[in-house]
């Protein structure tokens, strides 16, 4: 039986720690603090939270350096990118703090009753189970609006970024929240299935795979406890032949290959009208290959290992199952431990893994199309909904085509990317709900009709 869990630098293979799983008794006193907490923590005025708020992105900003370089330790982003994410969680706490106090004001409706109005109060205490691809970002998008309306939260991350997850803690800690509104827990998958069924936990939150999506949906829908689930995507990236290259060729590449290619929002499948595909794979080839690999601690380093071996073993297992199915590799396909060098593949066609599943990590599926129509036919042949983008001199056109995308999410002349501002989240297979904005704020409450008569 499995009693702790030891974290490992995916570039170099250096153990880092080794965290001992938390008991049962320890779990359950988790579990009562969170009960206590959130009798008390739902009392405060919005202002008082908000002031904490501040203290967290304070503390977000003293600590911006070594956070990065946790994050870059646990699962090997380019440092620069781990620097940008604290950046964005920061962002992030900002844009609440500006805003949470609006979001949660009483919405009046007029009927005949002396008072009738909607009340936005807290459900107590919300579990969210988060990934590795953006252990800091991933949790805040979650933590903050939560926190602020009211709830208090049990963080269970991915076990590769358990030294973050333990830093998170702390930061939320350190900014004067009181003990008990955030608490990780270091657990595993049996735990969790326990978890589910306490009173405490009124909801869930999970970002990750769609597998992991269809379980915690299934113990939510055992226990009766309402999930969002913001699951993997297979984003298409339309190149219709009027884009301006020029413009957006590195804005293309970004979308495939940030973060080494470990996005749920990145583009996976690159769908090219005949007329533009030569200049487009040109281009596109050009600037893939001047990406620079190496220690993601440096700072020119642009292209980085995946964040575990096993992910490249997938990632390899889907690249040569669509080669034997006919596509072509024209840059790349070479793989050392947990480094997969960015890819592109030719040749790709719907029956393929590269189309068909869900590519994490750097390797880019090219589709050629004979028409704007065959265009957006072949994104929408996905059985996931995150985002599509299309890239057009034609803005017009492309907006008369928003009805037809089926996803949460449709950029035009942009990748698709999240922003506090705007509302994130997938359909279909890549999971339901929203997070951000003042969607994600709202996610996590109880909509109460008030009638005074
Ligand atoms: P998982 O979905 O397995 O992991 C995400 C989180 O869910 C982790 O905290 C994990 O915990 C937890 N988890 C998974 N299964 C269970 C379960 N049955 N009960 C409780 N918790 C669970 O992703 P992987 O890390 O295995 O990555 C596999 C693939 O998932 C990737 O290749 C990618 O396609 C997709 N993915 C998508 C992400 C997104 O942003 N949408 C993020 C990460 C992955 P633990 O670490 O302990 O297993």
């Amino acid at each position: 039986m499995k009693t702790s869990i030891k974290t490992s630098n995916p570039y170099n293979g250096n153990q880092l720690e080794s965290y001992k799983l938390d008991s049962k008794s320890i779990l359950n006193e988790k579990l009562k603090l969170a009960d206590t907490t959130f009798k008390t923590w739902k009392e405060f005025e919005i202002e008082e939270r908000v002031d904490l708020l501040q203290n967290l992105a304070d503390e977000l900003f003293k600590q911006k350096i070594e956070l990065s370089e946790l994050i870059t330790e646990e699962m090997g982003k380019p440092i620069l990118e781990s620097t940008a994410e604290i950046e964005k969680c920061i962002y992030l706490i900002d844009f609440y703090i500006k805003n949470a106090e609006q979001f949660l004001q009483d919405d009046i409706i007029e009927t005949e009753a002396h008072e009738s109005f909607i009340s936005y109060n807290p459900l107590g205490c919300i579990l969210a189970i988060m990934p590795w691809n953006y252990p800091f970002w991933q949790v805040f998008r979650f933590a903050v609006p939560t926190l602020s309306a009211g709830n208090v939260a049990l963080l269970k991350h991915a076990s590769n970024v358990t030294g973050c997850a333990v830093a998170i803690e702390k930061l939320f800690l350190n900014a004067g929240f009181p003990k008990g509104c955030f608490q990780t827990l270091i657990t595993d998958h049996k735990s969790v299935e326990k978890l589910m069924e306490s009173e405490t936990i009124k909801a869930v939150s999970l970002t990750g795979s769609e597998k992991a999506g269809r379980k915690i949906a299934e113990l939510a829908g055992k226990n009766l406890k309402h999930s969002l689930l913001e699951l993997g995507g297979n984003n298409a990236c339309i190149i219709l032949k009027d884009a301006d290259l020029d413009q957006y060729i590195d804005t293309m590449v970004k979308a495939r290959m940030q973060n080494s290619g470990q996005s749920c929002i990145a583009a996976k499948r690159f769908i090219v009208v005949e007329s533009i595909y030569d200049e487009f794979i040109k281009k596109f080839t050009s600037k893939v290959e001047a990406l620079k690999y190496g220690n993601p601690k440096d700072t020119d380093t642009t292209i980085s290992c995946l964040a575990r071996e096993d992910l490249a073993d997938i990632l390899e297992e889907q690249v040569k199952a669509s080669i034997d199915l006919g596509a072509k590799v024209l840059f790349g396909n070479k793989r050392e431990g947990a480094y997969y060098q960015p890819t592109i593949l030719t040749h790709v066609t719907a029956k393929m893994p590269v189309f068909k599943e869900e590519t994490f990590g750097p390797v880019a599926a090219i589709i050629k199309v004979k028409s704007e129509d065959e265009a957006y036919e072949t994104a929408m042949n996905s059985k996931f909904g995150l985002g599509t983008m299309v890239f057009t001199s034609n803005y017009k056109a492309a907006s008369k085509r928003i009805l037809e995308i089926e996803d949460g999410a449709f950029f035009i002349n942009e990748m698709v990317k999240s922003d506090p501002r705007l509302p994130f989240g997938g359909t279909k297979s890549s999971g339901f709900g929203r997070e951000l904005s003042k969607e994600g704020m709202l996610a996590f409450v109880n909509r109460k009709t008030v009638y005074i008569n």
